[in-house]
């Protein structure tokens, strides 16, 4: 199953580490935590927000 960041809706996450499996990393803004999205639908909504708040026009 595919996961995803609770905060930028980015799918490049990973284990802080492998021992530790409960807690995640996303790659593209830095969130580590335990919560993760699973849904790739609700991900695309979040992604969308990111990108909206963070792009620079
Ligand atoms: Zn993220």
């Amino acid at each position: 199953m595919v996961k995803y960041c609770p905060r930028c809706g980015s799918a490049n996450i990973e284990w802080v580490l492998p021992q530790t499996w409960s807690k995640w990393r996303c790659k593209d803004c830095g969130y580590i935590g335990a919560f993760i999205i699973e849904d790739g639908k609700l991900a695309d909504e979040v992604r969308k927000e990111w990108l909206k708040k963070h792009q620079k026009k």
